[in-house]
């Protein structure tokens, strides 16, 4: 996988690990001291990842990233002195609820695939980092739509009583919740929020958007139905500043460069999210909408109640599927 396949022969040389020069102060990182928290001047990167596999499978491989890649991810985070948050503990901290580190990074992770436990989750946990992870329900145990195979409500219990990664909501059936109706939008929203706490025990507070796209009905939607903060994607840095509704992400695929993740940590080479979209942008993702994507034709669309399975959900409470978590600490 070019770049990043080649990140795997580590050689223990620095040449990655920029530091200083052009660096976070350079970006303007520099906090501003105050009540009632510190204020980074500077952009917020909020990455997003969706598989770390060696081997993934062909449909997400473009998505996936190599283990000794995300190693690599980590270990410059911590180099350029970051602090990793859940992105509830980064809305806590907007609102003056709670201190916000002097140079915030967040890490998020779209879908559930069964490989964050296996890789991602023992590289975080090594380091002493968080993450946010986001499962579409009616995926968890099962496999996608194209053939990964995805966390089970066991792994996400044992997730949801760590104090180390946040889970939240990323409907039930992935679709592109601004190109439907916003009754069945609505329903995915609020369906996988109660699902979630269901299983699961403590309140889902935070939302991403499949595919990233919403709409002004759509963010209203996910704040009536209760989530504190929502995910976008727009490939842009996010800041004290950001929508909560509409986060800023940046995504990593296979073939994200290092020094490219290096440049986002030091605050360079992306943009700031605007506050609201500019209408410009909004004319152009009008246009692009008019021509499928191939990112979008193998999740499951249509109007109705799409059953991406050829048959019905599994009914909560099913044998095998806990409907609350085990006992903190007892193995998932
Ligand atoms: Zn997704």
């Amino acid at each position: 996988m070019g770049e990043v396949g080649a990140l795997d022969a580590r050689d223990g040389s620095d040449r990655h690990l920029r530091n200083g020069d052009g660096g976070l102060a350079d970006a303007g990182w520099v906090a501003a001291c105050g009540p009632p928290y510190r204020r980074p001047i500077g952009p917020v990167p909020i990455l997003l990842y969706h598989s770390v596999s060696n081997d993934p499978d062909p449909w997400i491989r473009r998505f996936a990233v190599a283990t000794g890649a995300f190693s690599w991810h980590l270990d410059l985070i911590a180099v350029h002195g970051a602090t990793t948050l859940t992105v509830s503990a980064f809305v806590d901290a907007l609102s003056g609820a709670a201190e916000l580190p002097e140079r915030p990074v967040l890490i998020t992770f779209d879908d559930g695939f069964a490989d964050f436990g296996a890789t991602a989750l023992p590289a975080l946990r090594e380091r002493e980092m968080v993450a946010t992870l986001y499962p579409a329900t009616d995926f968890v145990g099962r496999r996608s739509p194209g053939g990964a195979p995805m966390l089970g409500w066991d792994d996400l219990c044992e997730l949801a009583v760590s104090d180390d990664v946040e889970v939240g909501g990323h409907t039930v059936t992935h679709p592109q919740l601004d190109a439907i109706p916003p009754a069945r939008a609505r329903l995915e929203i609020a369906q996988c929020k109660a699902t979630l706490e269901d299983r699961l025990g403590p309140s889902i507070r935070t939302f991403a958007y499949p595919h990233g796209y919403s709409s002004a009905a759509v963010r209203a939607i996910v704040r009536e139905e209760g989530y504190d903060s929502a995910c976008a994607v727009k490939n842009a840095f996010s800041s004290v500043d950001d929508d909560r509704f509409a986060l800023a992400r940046l995504t990593v695929r296979a073939d994200t460069p290092i020094a490219e993740i290096d440049a986002w940590l030091a605050g360079r080479e992306a943009r700031l999210a605007p506050r609201r979209v500019a209408s410009s942008t909004l004319v152009f993702i009008s246009r692009s909408r008019r021509r499928p994507r191939a990112r979008t034709r193998r999740w499951p669309r249509g109007r109705g109640r799409p059953r991406p399975w050829g048959s019905p959900s599994r009914p909560a409470g099913s044998p095998g599927w806990p409907r609350r978590c085990p006992p903190a600490g007892r193995a998932a």
